[in-house]
């Protein structure tokens, strides 16, 4: 029999996901180097346009759950739909993207057949006994490598956004397999709602106030001081390298060449000189108000308000500022 690897993709309505191409074009690339068949396993209303959306890939099968209805429908009814192509395949390999409802099929999925389960991988490679796979780990800060002998099932997570642009050119045409995606009279977990995450949760392309932390704040400025300002203005912490560096911010906050862009309507940037390299991500700010010990320091010519002072004397300020404002308000 055939060694398959199946990569387990996301679709709307216009096909699969940017994330799920960029998996498929890696598992594309995998079952190359391996000589394993190629197999994808997708769901949702429309099994056409997801299947002219893999079809430059090399694959052999498209198992497609097909959803009646754009009604949501718990987990647990692409979870039996993945069971059951998993026990016709037997695939070597099951990858899938980091989101939270692939992480859910891809834990369940490995409890329920025993298989390895590694997640937010990054890189893959083969050798003759092995398939070795670098992952990420501290949120991005470092990677670990792990090598799992081929002998055994094994299921993974990946990071998507660092995947290479997939190189597909001519059109394939992988046969498609139909199932009928069933809701579930008894789901065992059950959605009840969805909420928005607390201001200062938010990830920092989706705020529109941002508390910039840069090298010139330390600690217990972060935890007091631009905490409160953050959720005083319903905004939340970003910063500098420097700052990822000494530990004040975790990594998936860093904003500039090497981390995220943002495009919020205010940034404070709070003891952050202005950097070629963490300014390229701001670029699409409208406001940028610095606050800054060295007056010429290149941040304080592009800011449009320039604040020359210490954090620690001008950020308690600010706040008490705002306090009185939002007191006399209510
Ligand atoms: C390949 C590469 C990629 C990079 N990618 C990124 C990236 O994605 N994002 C990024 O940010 N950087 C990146 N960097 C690093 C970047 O070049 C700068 O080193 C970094 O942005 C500087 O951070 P900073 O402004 O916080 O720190 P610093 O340059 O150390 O500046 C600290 C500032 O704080 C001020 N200050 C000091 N004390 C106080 C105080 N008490 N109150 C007020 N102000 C004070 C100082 O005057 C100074 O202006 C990258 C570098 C390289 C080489």
């Amino acid at each position: 029999m055939t060694d398959n690897i199946l990569a387990v993709l996301e679709s709307d309505t216009n096909g699969i996901s940017k994330e799920s191409r960029l998996l498929l074009g890696e598992a594309d690339r995998l079952s190359k180097i391996s000589g394993y068949q190629l197999n994808a396993l997708a769901y949702g209303e429309n099994r056409d346009t997801v299947k002219t959306s893999v079809d430059f890939f090399n694959l052999d099968t498209l198992y497609f759950g097909l959803k009646e209805s754009s009604e949501y429908i718990e987990q647990d009814a692409p979870l039996d739909f993945l069971s059951k192509v998993h026990r016709e395949l037997q695939p070597k390999l099951t990858i899938l993207p980091s989101s939270i409802a692939s992480h859910y099929l891809a834990t369940n999925i490995a409890v329920r057949f025993g298989y390895r389960f590694i997640s937010n991988c990054v890189d893959f490679d083969f050798d003759d006994n092995y398939l070795n796979v670098r992952r990420s780990i501290f949120q991005g800060v470092a990677h670990s490598i792990v090598s799992i002998p081929l002998s055994e099932q094994i299921v993974v997570t990946t990071d998507c956004t660092v995947l290479n642009e997939p190189d597909v050119s001519d059109i394939k045409n992988c046969s498609v397999k139909l199932f009928k995606l069933e809701r579930s009279t008894n789901p065992k977990i059950r959605t009840v709602g969805f909420t928005r995450p607390k201001s200062v949760e938010l990830n920092v392309e989706e705020s529109d106030v941002i508390i910039g932390v840069g090298g010139g704040a330390n600690l217990q400025l972060v935890e007091n001081d631009m905490r409160k300002l953050a959720l005083a203005l319903k905004g939340c912490i970003g910063g500098t390298r420097v700052a990822v560096d000494l530990g004040l911010i975790p990594f998936e906050r860093q904003i500039g060449s090497s981390g995220h862009n943002v495009s919020s309507n205010c940034y404070f940037a709070c003891g952050i000189s202005g950097a070629l390299h963490h300014t390229s991500g701001l670029r699409e700010v409208d406001n940028i108000i610095a606050i800054n010990s060295d007056e010429n320091a290149p941040i304080m010519r592009i800011a449009k308000l320039a604040i020359v002072g210490r954090c620690e004397d001008i950020l308690p300020e600010l706040l008490d500022l705002i306090s009185h404002d939002v007191s006399e308000k209510t």
